[in-house]
C-alpha cells in the first residue's frame, strides 16, 4: 500500500486521525531504556514505543522484527495494492472456488463479519468496488469521479458480507459473487494487535503502537507517567487537540475514523471515504469523528468506521446498547464549531482519577 501515499495529495491521503500525544517533561527516577522507531506502512504511518526496564533486547533487533512484522501484514497479506498479496489473490480468484486462506485473513474475515451483523450492515469490507469507484482505492482516479446511479447500483449488486462463506477451522473461503475485498477499515487496527501480541510475547509490560491512528497502549512510560492519549479536532489543517482522556495502566486500544483528512469536494458538496454500502454512496451527514476505545484494535477500528456511517444517533444508541466506549464530534448545522456526545463508558476515561 505504501504507493499510495505518493499518489495522493495532502487532504486526500488516507492518512487517518493521528492522534496527538502529549508528553508531560518529567525527570523519569530510574534510567529506563525506551526503544522508538517508527516509518511507513498500509498506505499510512506507525510509530512504537517499547518501554524496556531490563535492557532486554536492542532497538535495532526489536525495530527489525516489528517492520517484518509489518510488511508481512500489509504486503504479503492485507493489502489491495500489492498485487500478489493473499488479498489480492482472494479478489481476483474465481467464484464459486474453495480458497485456503492463512490465519491472520481468517481471523480478520471472521472479525468483519461479526461487526457487519453488529452494524447491521454498515460495516461491510465487500465495499470495495466503491470505494474504488469513488477514488478511494488503488484504482487510478478517473475525472467523472461521481457515479451515475445505474453505475452504482451496478457495482452494489457485488456488495454484501454475506456472499463470504467463511470457514475459520478449515481456513476456507469461497466467494459466492464476484465480490472485492477491502480490509483498509479494519487492518490497520489488526496490525495494531498482532504488533501488541508480540511485544505481550516479549515480555514487555509497557508499551505504545500507533498506526495510522489507531493505537494500543499498556502500562507505563518511564517515569510511571500514565500514556495521555488525545481526540484530535476534526480539522484538515496542522492536527491540534480537541479533548485529552486518561488512562491507568491497563491494555487498551483506542480507533479514531473521520471525514476530515480522506475525502474530496465537488460542487459544494463533501464526499467521505467511508461508503454506505446499502446505498453505495459516500456518508454525508454531520459526523465528523469518531473514537472508540476497546480491548482490541481491530474492533475498535471496524466500529469507529462503521460508526461513521451510520451516523451518531444510531452509533451511539448501540454504542449504549453494547457497553462500548464512544466518542463523536458532529459538525454544528451552522458550521460554527462542533459538538461532542459521548458514551457512560468513555466518561470514565476522561476523569483524571
Ligand atoms: P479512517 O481513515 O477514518 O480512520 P479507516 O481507515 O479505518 O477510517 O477506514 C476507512 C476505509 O475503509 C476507507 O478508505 C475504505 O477503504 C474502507 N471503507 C469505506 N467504507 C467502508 C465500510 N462501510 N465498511 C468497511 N470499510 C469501509
Ligand atoms: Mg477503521
Amino acid at each position: 500500500m505504501n504507493e499510495f501515499l505518493h499518489r495522493h495529495r495532502i487532504g486526500l491521503t488516507i492518512f487517518v486521525l493521528v492522534l496527538l500525544f502529549l508528553y508531560v517533561q518529567q525527570p523519569a527516577r530510574d534510567v529506563v531504556q525506551m526503544h522508538q522507531f517508527g516509518g511507513g506502512t498500509m498506505g499510512t504511518t506507525y510509530s512504537v514505543k517499547v518501554v524496556d526496564e531490563r535492557e532486554q533486547v536492542s532497538s535495532e533487533l526489536l525495530a527489525l522484527e516489528i517492520g517484518e512484522l509489518l510488511r508481512h501484514l500489509d504486503r504479503d497479506l492485507m493489502s489491495t495494492y500489492s498485487e500478489d498479496s493473499e488479498l489480492s489473490e482472494i479478489n481476483k480468484a474465481a467464484v464459486g472456488e474453495n480458497l485456503s486462506i492463512s490465519r491472520e485473513m481468517a481471523d480478520v474475515l471472521s472479525l468483519a463479519l461479526e461487526i457487519n451483523t453488529l452494524t447491521d450492515g454498515a460495516f461491510d469490507v465487500t465495499v470495495g468496488p466503491l470505494v474504488n469507484r469513488w477514488g478511494f482505492g488503488p484504482e487510478r482516479r478517473r475525472s467523472d469521479r461521481i457515479p451515475s446511479q445505474a453505475e452504482i447500483d451496478a457495482l452494489l449488486s457485488r456488495v454484501g458480507s454475506q456472499y463470504l462463506e467463511l470457514d475459520t477451522d478449515a481456513l476456507t473461503l469461497r466467494k459466492n459473487a464476484d465480490v472485492y475485498i477491502d480490509l483498509s477499515g479494519i487492518a490497520k487496527g489488526y496490525a495494531v494487535d498482532q504488533l501488541a501480541h508480540y511485544l505481550d510475547g516479549r515480555g514487555f509490560g509497557s508499551y505504545f503502537i500507533e498506526v495510522g491512528g489507531e493505537l494500543r497502549i499498556r502500562g507505563y512510560k518511564p517515569g510511571d507517567e500514565s500514556w495521555v492519549p488525545a481526540i484530535e479536532k476534526p480539522v484538515d489543517t496542522a492536527p491540534q487537540v480537541h479533548n485529552i482522556f486518561y488512562t491507568r495502566g491497563q491494555p487498551l486500544a483506542v480507533a479514531g475514523s473521520g471525514d476530515y483528512r480522506n475525502y474530496f469536494d465537488q460542487d459544494g458538496v463533501h464526499y467521505s471515504h467511508e461508503i454506505d454500502p446499502l446505498n453505495g454512496r459516500p456518508v454525508t451527514h454531520n459526523l465528523a469523528a469518531t473514537y472508540v476505545i476497546d480491548a482490541e484494535a481491530a474492533r475498535a477500528d471496524a466500529l469507529a468506521t462503521a460508526f461513521m456511517v451510520m451516523g451518531t444517533d444510531r452509533a451511539f444508541a448501540l454504542a449504549e446498547r453494547i457497553g462500548l466506549a464512544a466518542y463523536f464530534i458532529s459538525k454544528r448545522p451552522d458550521g460554527a464549531g462542533f459538538d461532542d456526545r459521548y458514551t457512560r463508558a468513555f466518561a470514565d476515561y476522561l476523569q483524571a482519577d
